[in-house]
């Protein structure tokens, strides 16, 4: 079986630094796959490599059945990679309009979509992204990268840090985009939202995948064994 995303033991670095020693992970088309690990362990870069911030050094990484090796963070957006990046970056002094409008990419993603996912951007259209509350910020992050119409979401800590309230409306906008059949990746903390939404779970712990398979078979010794504090 060919899958939308597979990785197969990739290694990388940060200069001298070694930080992912051998991450091997699949995903097939409409997936819900979560990247799992403690801190540190090498989720954020195993997302740099998928969509080109950073380069991997060996091992093989495939999108969409292309070698990503030697393609740009551009090029591999424009082949369906939808990045959400930790700290839910959007471009500050725009409007939530404008935010949107700079990401769009033809497909059937559009605003009035974006807006249906998550209402409250509807009612903050004309304000400055600065100045919305960390939520909305994330919901405009998300809203951004559905509107390059990807054929993969990546969301890396899309809930970290945000009240609760808000964390749920994240979490139903996720369950509504796999219900609609969109491809996600994501790491959170958060097991019990995981469990709720994924289809399977890839654990890594020091750069190297150590668990990889159905979120039913995710049992409390190797969450405890990998996940635990
Ligand atoms: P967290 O949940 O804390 O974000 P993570 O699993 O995403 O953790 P990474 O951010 O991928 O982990 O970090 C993996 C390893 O790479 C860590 O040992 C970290 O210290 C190291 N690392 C991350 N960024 C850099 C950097 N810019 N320069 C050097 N080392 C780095």
């Amino acid at each position: 079986m060919t899958h939308l995303l597979e990785l197969r033991d990739v290694t990388a670095s940060y200069g001298p630094v070694q930080a992912l020693f051998g991450i091997t992970l699949d995903l097939g088309e409409g997936e819900v796959v979560a990247l799992m690990g403690r801190n540190g362990m090498g989720k954020t870069t195993t997302i740099r490599c998928i969509s080109r911030l950073m380069p991997h050094s060996a091992g093989s990484l495939r999108f969409a059945g292309r070698d990503v090796a030697g393609l740009s963070a551009p090029k591999v957006a424009r082949l369906g990679v939808g990045l959400v990046p930790e700290g839910r970056r959007c471009f500050a002094p725009l409007t939530v309009a404008e935010n949107l409008t700079v990401a769009a990419r033809p497909g059937p993603w559009d605003m009035a979509r974006v807006c249906a996912l998550f209402p409250r951007l509807q009612e903050r259209m004309g304000q400055i992204a600065r100045t919305l509350s960390g939520g909305e910020q994330q919901m405009l992050a998300i809203g951004r990268a559905l509107m390059t119409n990807p054929r993969l979401l990546v969301l890396d800590e899309a809930t970290e840090g945000l009240a609760p309230v808000v964390r749920q409306e994240i979490w139903a906008g996720v369950r509504r985009l796999k219900a609609e059949g969109l491809s996600i990746l994501l790491v959170d903390k958060s097991l019990t939202e995981i469990a709720s939404v994924a289809d399977r779970a890839v654990i890594v712990e020091r750069g190297a995948t150590v668990w990889q398979g159905g979120i039913a078979d995710l049992t409390s010794d190797l969450t405890d064994r990998y996940l635990g504090v």
